[in-house]
């Protein structure tokens, strides 16, 4: 661009953070504000990828996932921490997290699973139909057994968390380059982009549903995969509600929250035999049965996007045995709650080699 004067790639970095969204900017900041000479190597603009298209919830409770709870729960101190540690502010809304149980087995399962979420810090407890109807007054309490209800839930906006990190790691000397992908691994981990290569004492992947891509340059193997979700918002609905909590329906994975005067909802994306229409009809049945307010609706296309899914729901967070190449990938779906935690964990792996 005329009279811009873009700064060259340095030689060689003690880290080099390939992807720029909330997990690769969590990284920077906690690298070079522990004194790592810290490059980060982003394709597009910062938070462009699955950061930018979040349903903005930060939550602690997982059911049947205590350990990523654990992960929510230590992210989620921070993000209440976040001016202080970052000089930016983070603006938390609390609305909480339900999920509503429609058979005796999950009930059975949540209670089972419980001291297990309550050792990883997390606040969740069983609460009666009625008491979830009260909470959430679009449920049909004759349609639900109970629910599982926790209080620390919150709407947060992904990009404050990216610029935040960003502007915190820069201001400890980390050097962010934007528009600047990573086309080459070497076996000796020069890292090649088309505005140069970088040698890097150690690589750290946070490519988000491309973390698989980049660490097969790399000759590593990351076995997740892109996962396809499409938000869709209501009409405005008839009656007038107040702020609704983020509602899940464990049986079908339909998530409803208010977002501004309608609803945003969420149940994955058609399957694969499926059309479009079928998929808009499972969706509309669940919304009639639960939420009899919404029954009938009109549905509209909001946004959609990829998140980066694990075999097991559970993020990896390692690094290579052999070499040195960590990685933070595999979010699924939920990779605004464990940012900080994600961040704070790498700068350990690191240090600690
Ligand atoms: C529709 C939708 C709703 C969601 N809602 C929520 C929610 O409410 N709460 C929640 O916690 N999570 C939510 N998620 C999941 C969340 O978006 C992800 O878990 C999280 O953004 C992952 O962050 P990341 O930094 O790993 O990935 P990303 O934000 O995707 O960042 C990875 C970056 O790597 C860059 N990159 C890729 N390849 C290269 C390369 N070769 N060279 C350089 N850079 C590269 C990409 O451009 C991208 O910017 C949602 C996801 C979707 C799709």
């Amino acid at each position: 661009m005329p009279g811009m004067t873009l700064s060259a790639l340095p030689a060689r970095a003690d880290a080099v953070v390939i992807g720029g969204g909330v997990i690769g900017t969590s990284a920077a900041y906690h690298l070079a504000e522990a004194g790592v000479n810290t490059v980060l190597l982003e394709r597009g603009s910062l938070g462009g990828g699955a950061s930018a298209h979040t349903a903005g919830m930060v939550r602690t409770y997982f059911p049947g996932n205590p350990g990523t709870g654990q992960m929510a729960v230590r992210s989620l101190n921070a993000y209440h921490d976040f001016a202080r540690h970052t000089g930016s502010p983070l603006g938390l809304k609390r609305l909480g997290f339900m999920a509503l149980f429609t058979d005796e087995q999950q009930i059975a399962d949540f209670e089972a699973g419980h001291q297990a979420q309550q050792a990883a810090g997390v606040q969740v407890g069983l609460i009666s139909a009625r008491e979830a109807a009260r909470l959430n007054p679009l449920i049909n309490e004759r349609a639900v057994l109970a629910a599982a209800w926790s209080p620390e839930a919150y709407h947060v906006d992904g990009l404050d968390i990216v610029r935040g990190y960003a502007a915190a790691a820069r201001n400890h000397g980390a050097r962010l380059f934007t528009h600047t992908p990573v086309t080459r691994i070497d076996d000796d981990n020069t890292v090649h982009t088309p505005q140069g290569s970088i040698k890097a004492g150690s690589i750290v992947c946070t490519a988000g549903p491309w973390s698989g891509e980049v660490a097969s340059m790399a000759s590593v193997d990351l076995p997740m995969r892109p996962h396809a979700i499409e938000m869709l918002f209501t009409d405005i609905p008839p009656a007038p509600h107040r702020e609704l909590p983020m509602t899940l329906h464990a049986t079908s994975g339909l998530r409803i929250r208010s977002w501004k005067d309608r609803i945003l909802l969420a149940m994955g994306a058609p399957k694969d035999a499926e059309t479009r229409e079928a998929w808009l009809g499972r969706i509309a049945g669940h919304l009639g049965t639960l939420f009899p307010a919404l029954d009938g609706i009109g549905l509209h296309r909001a946004w959609s996007g990829d998140f980066d899914a694990s075999p097991t729901n559970t993020a990896f967070i390692g690094e290579h045995p052999t070499r040195r190449f960590l990685y933070a990938a595999g979010f699924t779906g939920a990779g605004l709650c464990q940012a900080p935690a994600a961040g704070e964990k790498l700068r350990d792996l690191l240090i600690a080699k």
